[in-house]
């Protein structure tokens, strides 16, 4: 495994999900220009595009990769808008805010759909979809949320994409915070398209994001998109036929996706990455729970991306003065999103290694102590919300 070097620059870690701590390499790879049109630039899309197809194994061959400029939610919603037809209904699976704002992109454009809404982190299931593909033949296609960054679960979308298939319907899925890093194979999970970008396990600079999708899905997609700028369909045609995006290009942006996409690669690809994501998630989480924390979620339901954590029950603690001692000592972490009980969530993801994650659980433990938090036990409430996610 390459050496993972801390930040150079003195900067803090970036113990979030995206935007996160690149190699320097990477940001040193944005030090020149380009010009978008030249064959140089030309020949780099063309190797980025090959790159990340490469990631989906053997089922390449029916995939094209098509990047589209903007933060991801910009290429989700072209996802949606381009391959979910005008007269399309969309069943949304939702347990957090990215699966709610998959059900707001759709209703900003006008694309008729229903949200199976599982609240904060409880998990779709096969059986669910299942029954409400079969009670409402108008649905067409079905959108997952692959790892849930709200909550950081990792959702069953083995079983979501058997319900969807078996019902005769489309999967589309974001799996913005887990591709490039969770194991995802056309040949065991099908699915028409999926969406991520370039600031999270490819670990990239934010910029662009980019959609895999079926070549059947990326011909028929035309005049589907609601959208100029955002239409999947004629940024892969033009991008076939001329080398280029169609509107100007973060060409800084690739040129550090290239060198994080080298970095990938000499780790070992979507295997290595996912392992060292994974030994830094078991890492903080042995060492949290030994401070006295608990996780939102069961061992099996953890991703490798992100781990989210109730507060302390304890009167002494202090969510902002907790933030900013983190922070004093070198560590940015991430609020939590749960409605019910108070949370944060800290980010596997990004340059680190178990190394750091020692370094964080240490930080966190000197930072109760000065705060006087005796005790990182969680209220019951929580607990009793943690009890409703079983098996
Ligand atoms: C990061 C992320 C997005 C996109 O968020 P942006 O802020 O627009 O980059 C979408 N879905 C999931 C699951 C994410 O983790």
């Amino acid at each position: 495994m390459p050496q993972i070097e801390p930040p150079r620059l003195g900067e803090p870690y970036l113990l979030t999900p995206g935007p996160l701590t690149t190699a320097y390499s990477v940001k040193a790879a944005m030090l020149r220009d380009w010009g978008s049109w030249d064959g140089d630039f030309r020949a780099m899309t063309a190797s980025l595009r090959a790159q990340l197809l490469a990631m989906l194994g053997a089922a390449a061959a029916d995939y094209d990769c098509v990047p589209m400029q903007g933060s991801g939610s910009f290429a989700v919603e072209a996802m949606l808008g381009s391959f979910i037809p005008k007269s399309g209904k969309v069943l949304v699976l939702a347990n957090g805010a990215y699966g709610l704002r998959a059900a707001e992109t759709l209703r900003y454009f006008g694309r008729a759909h229903v949200v199976l809404d599982k609240g904060d982190y409880l998990p779709p299931r096969g059986v669910e979809v299942a029954k409400m593909l079969a009670e409402d033949p108008a649905i067409t296609h079905v959108v997952a949320i692959h790892c849930e960054t709200s909550s950081g679960i990792l959702n069953p979308i083995a079983e979501i994409s058997a319900a969807t298939y078996a019902a005769g319907r489309k999967l589309l899925i974001d799996s913005m915070s887990a591709f490039g890093a969770v194991h995802l194979d056309p040949a065991e999970v099908r699915f028409e398209a999926l969406v991520s970008s370039a600031n999270k396990c490819i670990e990239g600079v934010p910029g662009f994001g980019f959609v895999l999708a079926k070549h059947a899905e990326l011909a028929a997609a035309r005049g589907n998109s609601h959208s100029l700028a955002l239409d999947i369909h004629a940024q892969w045609a033009y991008m076939n036929k001329t080398g280029q995006w169609r509107y100007t290009p973060p060409t800084h942006v690739v040129a550090a996706f290239l060198e994080a996409l080298r970095l990938h690669k000499a780790e070992g690809g979507v295997a290595g990455r996912g392992a060292r994501y994974a030994n830094n998630r078991d890492t903080l989480v042995e060492g949290m729970r030994a401070l006295g924390f608990e996780t939102l979620l069961a061992d099996k339901w953890l991703s490798p991306i992100i781990t989210t954590f109730f507060c302390p029950d304890d009167a002494a603690f202090d969510f902002t003065r907790f933030y900013d001692a983190l922070k004093s000592r070198g560590f940015i972490i991430y609020p939590g999103k749960l409605t019910a009980v108070e949370s944060f969530r800290i980010g596997c993801i990004g340059q680190m290694d178990a190394h750091t994650m020692r370094a964080v659980v240490a930080a966190v433990g000197e930072t109760l102590a000065e705060m006087g938090v005796t005790s990182a036990t969680p209220p019951a409430l929580a607990l009793a919300e943690r009890a409703k996610l079983t098996d």
